[in-house]
């Protein structure tokens, strides 16, 4: 089996061309042309030697996933659907604004943590995406996206995508080796150069998880709250049972020593008549008295037999100014891309579940 080159960050090509007699500013070489030019034909890197051309061409790959299915909105978001294999989809949306343009990862084909408003969660588990199916995501966007002038200025940007959100499919987290290697990548100068701060992660809360993070790449930080008490929380978010919303805030106030922004970014799925009600708000506010934070307010993202509600636009209103009044920054997500289904945090995909949860559950409701 060839070697997927993206699989590497840099201190891994390095090593590998090491292992192969070749100096370390070979792999920088190398790097530059993958990263940085797009280029995944060998035989294109010019000032790469001829010999060693070559040898790439024999044992490497640069191999990104499969792209099924592009489109583009009417508002210039655009999607990717992936094939990572097997009857399995990942999807990756881009969505462009006037100061930047934003690219939503996919970190795993579907996800354990069954929060029950997620139609990932719905759909189970089935593996970890690995570094190349990860960077390969941002490799084809910006390649692609850069070939191409913008829709109102007619330039062409040099580095489409300024920013990314890991709010894809998937918990990045529970993928923590392979995510944390492609952030790497993602912000090293040599590769895409992105600030750390225009680097988010999105968890649902796993609290070990956040600590090794703050240890290791500490990039923006963005925590699924959903719920302003653990009664409720339990329910809609499960991985509350094991880590508590107690250990959660705690966990986030320690994150921000190490963290490139001083707030953490607490992410509410507004689901009607569950948790959008003007007390919820007013929990909300006790609970993260201590933790400098801004809301983001997502309003929910209907699929069939979900089994929630879009909240009233009232609703959703009441609740931002409660926590507008109390002093905290609220956006509230536009719905961009909807005629492509593209919302961020909303993708579906397509997964083979291997966890045996679906047929658990079809088993329970027929029971
Ligand atoms: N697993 C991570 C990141 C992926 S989900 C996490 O949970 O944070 C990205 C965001 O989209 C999360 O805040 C998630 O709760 C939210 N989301 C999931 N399903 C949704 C839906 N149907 N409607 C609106 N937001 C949803
Ligand atoms: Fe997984 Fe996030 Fe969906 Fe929860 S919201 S099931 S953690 S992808």
């Amino acid at each position: 089996m060839p070697q997927n080159l993206l699989d590497f960050d840099l201190v891994g090509l390095t090593a590998w061309l090491g292992e192969r007699g070749e100096k370390p500013f070979r792999a920088r070489q190398a790097y530059h042309w993958i990263h940085q030019a797009g280029v995944a034909d060998f035989a294109q890197m010019t000032d790469i030697a001829k010999g060693l051309r070559g040898k790439l061409q024999n044992e490497a790959i640069v191999q990104a996933p499969a792209v099924n299915y592009a489109h583009v909105s009417a508002d210039g978001t655009r999607k990717w659907l992936f094939d990572v294999g097997v009857g399995n989809g990942i999807e990756t949306v881009f969505i462009p604004e006037d100061d930047r343009g934003t690219l939503c990862v996919s970190s795993q084909v579907g996800c354990a943590l069954e929060c029950t408003f997620c139609s990932t969660g719905r759909q189970g588990f089935n593996r970890n995406l690995t570094v190349a199916e990860i960077i390969g995501q941002l490799w084809v966007a910006q390649h692609s996206l850069k070939r191409e002038p913008n829709r109102t200025t007619g330039e062409i940007a040099d580095r489409p995508v300024s920013n990314v959100v890991m709010m894809g499919m998937g918990e990045p987290l529970a993928n923590f080796e392979n995510v944390v290697t492609a952030l790497g990548i993602m912000l090293d100068d040599h590769a895409y150069g992105l600030s750390r701060r225009r680097v988010t992660v999105s968890t649902s809360g796993l609290v070990p998880a956040m600590d090794r993070l703050a240890g290791r790449c500490p990039v923006a930080l963005a925590v699924s709250l959903h719920a302003p008490n653990d009664a409720l929380r339990d329910q809609i978010v499960p991985i509350n049972r094991k880590y508590p919303l107690a250990e959660l805030m705690a966990a986030c106030r320690r994150y921000l020593a190490h963290a490139p922004r001083d707030f953490i970014t607490f992410e509410y799925v507004m689901l009607a008549g569950v948790n959008d009600a003007p007390e919820h708000a007013r929990q909300l506010i006790e609970l993260v008295r201590d933790v400098p934070c801004k809301f983001n307010l997502i309003p929910f993202n209907p699929f069939p037999d979900s089994g929630y509600e879009k909240p009233r636009a009232e609703a959703m209103r009441v609740f931002r100014e409660i926590l507008q009044d109390a002093g905290h920054v609220v956006t509230t997500r536009k719905t961009r891309g909807d005629d492509i289904d593209a919302a961020c945090g909303q993708l579906a995909g397509r997964v083979a579940d291997k966890s045996g949860r679906v047929m658990k559950r079809i088993q329970k409701e027929a029971a």
